[in-house]
């Protein structure tokens, strides 16, 4: 099974208001195949956030199936939500609560019991371990970009989906986090990214889609798709 399967997948945003209804996906059809770093690169507007916020049960979709580890999101919403943990793009942590606390209380919201959490672990897997009781607000921007993804690890998903991880980050940050995602990879979770950097889906991804006005127009090897540029 692949890790994620998206069939047909229509959004047509309702109209609000006085603003008009937005087809927002046009019926999008690919797989992410387990293992990878799956890059799904297209231009503001295309549809990217759509997708990932379907995917994390954010958004409702109009018609089509996705399929999480081979859940159903539909049929099988609790087993789906379980396997995938998600990066959003914004960053909204309390001030004064501690990394610590921040993957304490996720793991609380996932049922985790107390022997069974891993917060430790996950501190020192994204270089966090030193800041366990710092406040939130003392923390860089980079900090705390690594604390969303510890915390979206949690639950251990074997999905981890990124929406925009380094979009207005500098150069060194924009390193680190490339680095971080590569050893997550490594250590077998399968990586789903957005980004509207070409450089970026090339370095990172071993397989690109490419996303344009809700419409799939390429998803291919990245060595294949390098080749086409
Ligand atoms: P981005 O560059 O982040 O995709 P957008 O302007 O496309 O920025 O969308 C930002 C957010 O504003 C979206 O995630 C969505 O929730 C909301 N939004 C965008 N377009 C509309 C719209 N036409 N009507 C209502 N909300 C919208
Ligand atoms: P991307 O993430 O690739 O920038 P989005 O998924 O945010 O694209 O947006 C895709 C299209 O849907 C855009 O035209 C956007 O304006 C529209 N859109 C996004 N959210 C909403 C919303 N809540 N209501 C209406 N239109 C929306």
């Amino acid at each position: 099974t692949p890790a994620i399967a998206i069939r047909d997948l229509v959004k047509r945003y309702a109209p609000a208001g006085d603003a008009e209804g937005k087809l927002a996906l046009k019926g999008v059809t690919f797989d992410v195949p387990q293992g990878g770093i799956f890059g799904l690169l297209g231009p503001n507007g295309a549809g990217k956030s759509t997708l990932i916020n379907i995917m994390a049960g954010l958004v409702r979709k109009s018609s089509g199936s996705v399929d999480i580890w081979g859940f159903d999101i539909d049929r099988n919403q609790r087993n789906a939500k379980r396997s995938i943990g998600i990066v959003p793009q914004e960053i909204v942590f309390d001030p004064f609560f501690t990394p610590f606390e921040v993957l304490e209380n996720q793991a609380g919201l996932y049922g985790i019991a107390k022997h069974l959490r891993r917060s430790e672990e996950l501190l020192r897997a994204v270089h966090l371990a030193d800041k366990r009781n710092a406040y939130a607000r003392t923390l860089s921007g980079g900090m705390k970009r690594r604390l969303l993804i510890a915390k979206a690890l949690v639950h251990q998903p074997p999905v981890l989906v990124l929406d925009e991880p380094t979009a207005g980050v500098d150069v060194e940050l924009r390193r680190q986090l490339w680095e971080l995602v590569t050893e997550m990879n490594r250590e077998g979770v399968t990586i789903v990214l957005t980004t509207h950097y070409l450089e970026e889906a090339e370095e990172l991804c071993d397989r690109i889609a490419i996303i344009n006005h809700g419409e799939l127009i390429a998803n291919k090897p990245t060595r294949e798709l390098v080749g086409m540029a």
